[in-house]
C-alpha cells in the first residue's frame, strides 16, 4: 500500500508498505478520509518538536482518520466487515484512570500511542486500528465528517461542554482555524449567540462569514477588544474560547470575558502573562484548559451532529489525493485555508 511519512523540514515522503494484518482486538480499515491538523504542521511537518505524547516516531502520518472495516482480528466484540467508523486518535493503555474515564489523550502509560505520531496513522491506503478506539459513524455523516470529529470537532465540543455553553451565552472564539470554526458551529447548535469570531487572517474571517458560522467576524488587532465590547453592550461575552494559541488572542479572549464569565484555552503552545487580579480574580472569571475529548463525548457528538443536521465537512476548503499530500501540507502550512484533507477513491 501507499503511505506518507513526514521527515520534518517541510517535506513529505511517499513510501510503500505491507498491508498490516489485524491482531487480537484490532481491525483493518480502508482509509476514506484523513484530514490535516494544526498540530501536524506545528510539531511534525515543519520540524519534529514533540516530546512525550507529541513525539513523532517516523510512522505513517495522519491522526484524523476515518474509514471502513475490511478485516477483523480475533476477539473483536462490536465491529464487522463493512462498518463505517470514526477513530479516536489515541490508543491508550486502557486500564489507567484517564483511559477508564475515556480521556485516552491523558494516558501516560508507555503503552499509549497516538495514530500518526507513535503508530501508523491515516495517510495510507489502510490503517490498523484498535477496535476500542473506533466509533460507528452514523449513516448520515460522511467519512470526511468522521475524520473531522476525530480531533478538531471533538476538541471544540469538549471545550464547549467544559464551558457549559447554552442559549444564555454570547460566545467569542479567538482564532478561526478549523477548531475555531468547529467551536462556532457547535456553539450555535448549543444555543449561544451572538457568535463573535476573531482572526489575524482576512481569508479566515471571510470563510467564517461565508459559512455563516459567526455573526460578527472581527479582525484581530488593537481595535478588537473595543469592537467586541461594542457588540455586547460593553460587558463582553459570557463564554469565550481561544483556539489560536497566540498570547495576544488568549489575552483578548480573557479581557473580553464578562464578569462571572468562563474562558477556555484550547489553542496549543506558547506562554501568557496575566495581570491576575485585574484579568481574573476581580472579575470572578473561571478559566479552563481543555485537551481533546473523551470517547464518550466523541460518540455523543457524532449523534448530536445528526440531530442538529450539521456537517463538519463544510469547513473543508481543500481536498487532495494521497499522491498529492505534499501540496496538501504546503497549503495547510500557509495557515490561510480552512480545513485541508486527504481523501481516498
Ligand atoms: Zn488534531
Ligand atoms: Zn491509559
Amino acid at each position: 500500500m501507499n503511505g506518507v511519512v513526514l521527515p520534518g523540514d517541510r517535506t513529505v515522503r511517499h513510501v510503500r508498505l505491507e498491508v498490516p494484518e489485524p491482531g487480537s482486538g484490532q481491525v483493518l480499515l480502508a482509509m476514506k478520509a484523513s484530514s490535516i491538523c494544526g498540530s501536524d504542521i506545528r510539531a511534525i511537518y515543519r520540524e519534529h518538536l514533540g516530546h512525550g505524547p507529541e513525539a513523532y516516531r517516523g510512522v505513517v502520518a495522519g491522526h484524523e482518520p476515518c474509514g471502513q472495516v475490511v478485516a477483523v482480528g480475533p476477539d473483536c466484540r462490536r465491529l464487522a466487515v463493512g462498518d463505517r467508523v470514526a477513530v479516536y486518535h489515541i490508543a491508550g493503555c486502557g486500564v489507567c484512570d484517564e483511559c477508564r474515564g475515556g480521556y485516552l489523550i491523558g494516558c501516560t502509560s508507555p503503552h499509549r500511542a497516538a495514530y500518526g505520531w507513535q503508530r501508523d496513522g491515516g495517510h495510507a491506503d489502510f490503517l490498523l486500528a484498535e477496535e476500542r478506539t473506533c466509533l460507528p459513524l452514523p449513516d448520515r455523516l460522511s467519512y470526511l465528517d468522521g475524520a473531522l470529529v476525530s480531533c478538531g470537532f471533538g476538541t471544540a465540543y469538549e471545550a464547549l461542554l467544559r464551558l457549559a455553553v447554552s442559549g444564555r451565552d454570547q460566545l467569542l472564539v479567538t482564532g478561526l482555524g478549523p477548531v475555531g470554526l468547529a467551536a462556532a458551529m457547535l456553539g450555535r447548535a448549543l444555543g449561544a449567540g451572538p457568535i463573535i469570531g476573531t482572526d489575524v487572517s482576512a481569508e479566515r474571517l471571510a470563510l467564517a462569514r461565508r459559512l455563516g458560522l459567526v455573526d460578527h467576524a472581527v479582525p484581530a488587532g488593537d481595535d478588537a477588544a473595543a469592537m467586541i465590547a461594542d457588540l455586547t453592550g460593553g460587558a463582553g461575552c459570557a463564554a469565550t474560547m481561544d483556539c489560536s494559541g497566540s498570547a495576544a488572542a488568549r489575552s483578548l479572549a480573557l479581557r473580553s470575558t464578562r464578569t462571572w464569565g468562563r474562558c477556555a484555552f484550547v489553542g496549543e503552545g506558547g506562554r501568557l502573562t496575566l495581570d491576575v487580579s485585574q484579568d481574573l480574580i476581580h472579575r470572578q472569571i473561571t478559566l479552563h484548559g481543555s485537551w481533546v475529548t473523551s470517547l464518550r463525548h466523541m460518540s455523543e457528538l457524532l449523534a448530536n451532529l445528526v440531530r442538529w443536521n450539521l456537517r463538519p465537512e463544510v469547513t473543508v476548503t481543500d481536498r487532495f489525493a494521497l499522491a498529492d499530500a505534499g501540496a496538501a501540507y504546503r497549503l495547510a502550512d500557509a495557515g490561510t485555508a480552512g480545513k485541508v484533507a486527504i481523501v481516498f477513491d
